[in-house]
């Protein structure tokens, strides 16, 4: 038996290790696992490169072996092995990794096939967060002698001669009182599916569990010992070699979803980084899309072993429905919250996997367009909501962005809008409300629709910022026409009625007093009697709601414009019934119907674009008043 005093200030670095290096005391699961894995590989590359190991057959597997009454775990796999002086140099010298050393030895491209997971020598002594003792076993492949390394982590270890039937290594952990909830097949279970489901070797969950029996002294245990990983790591697998049903069947037991995703993007990255990537759109908006703690949707992975969906937001917020898998192998494998966020390499990744991400779905709208149709009805919203948080991003999205519009029956696209514009106009219309059949037919679209100027339709709550945040595209300005100077330009001319407009507009002040901020003729309007509109840089109505959404406080007031078609007969009607009054002196009934059909005329302006009022039954009261009277 040998004694061996720790190489390096162990105790010192371990405390380190498990303070501040791992936040999650589980992951020294992965870490064995990924240990057995990189052992296994490096006995696979030596039956390809070594004579000596040519003739050798094994079949690669991964035991994780629990044993509740004697409170152990032991992770057995049947690779390389190691002797005496590879145990005492390995798992003596802390931040000294034998697997760097192999790494170094193999030529460039044989370390790029050998899949070698670690690279830092500080993952096996993650194992003494949750255990007081551990003791490996190992017979390297090739020798005959095996040997037990034995230590409590603290003040050194122990090396002995030992028995194991055939190669590979065995690493026992006793486990202490912060391990105790890993003493269950199930939480063992959940934590090989969620590390190490993607290692490409077979990993077996081993243990007694007790029959069940109605009488408990009766039942009996048995010996369950099954495959828990997947061991695929699709995403590592050449495209050509996978069906849509592999695909389509990972991104259920990857998402849970049970439906069909609508669209995926596979993409294996060569050259100076090295990474795959996976992605998936959903075909239906997941149900916790504006949970603001919705955790984002992708899982990264280094070299297969699965490090985290939570410490780093891969895609900016806005693509939070992005669901899938990077797998880099130019991470490190304890790459840290800070590492990553930090890290050359990863920011690398996510900028080429954004751009993929764009140049896929701008692919879509060009190729498939039903399908990006889809796309953009579920997640069009995101889209804008990236335009208005990601500047860095306007040129891709305000390509992606489409809106409903007064000359396309479907979606429309920016580009397409400046098109049908042509060269002269330098406007962009708009027009938003809650819903699309009362936008279409609001009375402030007449002259527009006259004159063919196409406006854009925003129904979703985000239009309205989204078109105020998009302000100008391609030296073309965005104006709402339910603001004042929007049909300045339109310019329809009322002049034939100019006396009958402007008396109508004096009775309409008096009558309707600060109900309104203004009355005036219209340029916009064709077969309504009137509309409302917002004074020039004042908030339409759908911006005020949104607001008051947001900020749970009643927005400041904004006082209708009221503008009058003068054509129309009933601002005719309003103007005869006026004279009448003049001359009959006053007479009651009169007065009353000329307030009654002002009002009337301001109700339904309202109406039309949707807005409510206090007191709903005055405006019916007055019009059942007016409608009585014509019989
Ligand atoms: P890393 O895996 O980053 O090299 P670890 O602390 O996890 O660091 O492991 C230290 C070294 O111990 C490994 O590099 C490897 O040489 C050796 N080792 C650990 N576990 C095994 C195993 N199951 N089989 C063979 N060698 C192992
Ligand atoms: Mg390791």
């Amino acid at each position: 038996m040998a004694n061996y005093a720790f190489k390096t200030e162990v105790n010192q670095l371990l405390n380190l290790i498990t303070h501040s290096l791992y936040s999650h005391k589980e992951v020294f699961l992965r870490e064995l696992i990924s240990n057995a894995s990189d052992a296994i590989d490096k006995l696979k590359y030596l039956t390809v490169s070594d004579d000596a190991f040519k003739t050798l057959s094994f079949e690669p597997r991964i035991t994780v072996t629990l044993d509740e009454d004697a409170k152990t775990i032991t992770v057995s796999d049947n690779g390389i092995g190691m002797d005496e002086e590879e145990l005492a140099d390995n798992l003596g010298t802390i931040a000294r990794s034998g697997t760097r050393a192999f790494l170094e030895r193999l030529g460039e491209n044989e370390r790029k096939a050998s899949n070698l997971i670690g690279q830092f020598g500080v993952g096996f002594y993650s194992a003494f967060m949750v255990a007081d003792h551990i003791e490996v076993v190992s017979l390297k492949a090739g020798t005959d002698k095996a040997f037990v390394w034995k230590s409590d982590g603290k003040s050194g270890f122990e090396i002995e001669p030992a028995v194991r039937a055939g190669f590979g290594t065995d690493v026992i952990l006793h486990i202490n009182d912060e391990g105790t909830e890993y003493l269950s097949r199930w939480s063992l279970e959940e934590l090989l599916k969620r590390y190490s489901n993607h290692i490409a070797w077979p990993i077996h969950l081993v243990s007694k569990e007790k029959t069940y029996a109605k009488d408990p002294a009766k039942a009996e245990s048995k010996t369950v010992d099954e495959q828990v990983n997947s061991a695929s790591a699709l995403w590592r697998r050449p495209k050509p070699e996978l069906t849509d049903k592999d695909y389509i069947d990972f991104y259920k037991s990857l998402t849970g979803d049970e439906k069909d995703p609508l669209l995926w993007i596979h993409t294996k990255a060569e050259g100076t980084i090295e990474y795959s990537s996976l992605l998936y759109i959903p075909s239906h908006v997941p149900a916790d899309l504006y949970i603001p703690t919705r955790e984002q949707g992708i899982k990264l992975y280094v070299k297969r072993v699965f490090i985290t969906d939570k410490e780093l937001q891969i895609l900016p917020p806005y693509f939070r429905f992005v669901r899938g898998v990077i797998d880099s192998d130019d991470l490190p494998l304890n790459v840290s919250r800070e590492m990553l966020q930090h890290n050359r390499v990863m920011m690398t990744i996510q900028q080429a996997t954004l751009k993929k991400l764009f140049s896929e779905l701008e692919q879509l709208a060009a190729t498939n367009p039903e399908k990006f149709k889809t796309f953009i009805s579920l997640f069009g919203v995101q889209l804008k909501e990236g335009i208005l948080s990601d500047w860095t991003n306007r040129e891709p999205l305000l390509k992606l962005v489409r809106f409903k519009s007064t000359l396309a029956e479907d979606w429309t696209s920016l580009a397409d809008y400046k098109s049908r514009a042509g060269e002269g106009r330098k406007t962009i219309y708009y027009l938003t409300g809650e819903n699309e059949a009362r936008l279409r037919a609001s009375p402030l679209l007449e002259v527009f629709k006259e004159k063919g100027i196409e406006v854009l339709l925003g129904t979703d709550e985000i239009d309205e910022l989204a078109f105020g945040g998009i302000g100008e595209y391609e030296g073309m300005q965005f104006k709402s026409v339910q603001q004042v100077d929007a049909e300045e330009e339109l310019g329809k001319d009322q002049s034939e009625h100019k006396d009958r407009g402007e008396k109508a507009v004096k009775i309409l002040k008096r009558v309707l007093g600060d109900r309104v901020k203004d009355v005036r003729l219209s340029k916009r309007l064709g077969k309504s009697p009137s509309c409302v509109v917002v004074d020039k840089d004042e908030f339409t109505p759908q911006y005020r709601k949104l607001m008051e959404r947001l900020t749970n406080e009643p927005a400041p007031e904004v006082k209708p414009i009221l503008e009058i078609n003068a054509e129309h007969p009933l601002i005719e009607r309003l103007v005869a019934l006026d004279t009448r009054k003049e001359l009959s002196g006053g007479d009651l009934a009169t007065v009353q119907e000329i307030e009654d059909l002002s009002h009337v005329l301001f109700y339904e302006a309202m109406l039309a674009e949707g807005e409510h009022f206090e007191v709903p039954q005055d405006f019916a009261e007055r019009l059942n008043r007016l409608l009585a009277k014509s019989s």
